[in-house]
């Protein structure tokens, strides 16, 4: 049986491990490459070789170009606001409301002991520490989905930071549906949830 070349049958296994690409998907992205000009493959390959350098935040955990990411760079935001994302796309959703002029703190994750993610994993720790240092801290949003997972992570969150200092500890409102994810809220009812979060 004959097969695909060599380096064809590697693009199309690397394609293939991306989230939701199937096997036939891989094959028609991996030809679709095949058939462009080289410029688009050496764009490609420039393009995956500048994401190489995106880091994290050593502060708050969102992805950056090095160093600070640009939120926490930027002295003109609010710092007596805090609000907690599970991941750094969650703040470009928040950001997108135009709701919210604080900081974030990203938590890589939130608690599923069914799929093994403890406390532990996630930057639950560093979210302790921060708002222990964070002088003039007035509010910590728990901006998290309203899931299991999202509960637990909560629960979770609001025992291990709030006798730590006088902020209030606030949660989205549930405007969102519940079970929802706040990735895929349009901007108008995410903006509410921020607008109308409730002091847990
Ligand atoms: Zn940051």
């Amino acid at each position: 049986m004959h097969g695909y070349p060599f380096a064809l049958q590697r693009l199309i296994n690397e394609v293939s491990k991306l989230p939701g690409v199937g096997p036939r998907m891989a094959e028609r992205i991996a030809f679709y490459m095949l058939k462009k000009e080289s410029d688009y493959m050496d764009n490609f390959a420039s393009i995956l070789e500048a994401v190489k350098k995106i880091t994290f935040c050593p502060l708050c955990f969102n992805v950056s170009e090095g160093g600070q990411c640009s939120i926490c760079a930027d002295d003109s935001r609010d710092a007596s606001v805090l609000c907690v994302v599970e991941s750094p796309e969650d703040i470009i959703t928040v950001e997108r409301t135009g709701k919210f002029k604080g900081y974030y703190h990203v938590l890589n994750g939130l608690i599923s002991p069914v799929d093994g993610i403890m406390p532990e994993k996630l930057k639950l720790g560093e979210l302790n520490a921060r708002v222990k240092k964070t002088g003039g801290l007035k509010e910590v949003i728990l901006a998290v989905n309203h899931t299991v997972e999202g509960d637990a992570t909560v629960l979770y969150a609001v025992s291990l930071i709030k006798e730590n200092g006088s902020f209030k500890i606030t949660r989205l409102a549930k405007g969102l549906p519940t079970g929802s994810d706040i990735r895929y809220a349009d901007e108008l009812t995410l903006g509410q949830a921020i607008t109308e979060r409730k002091e847990i």
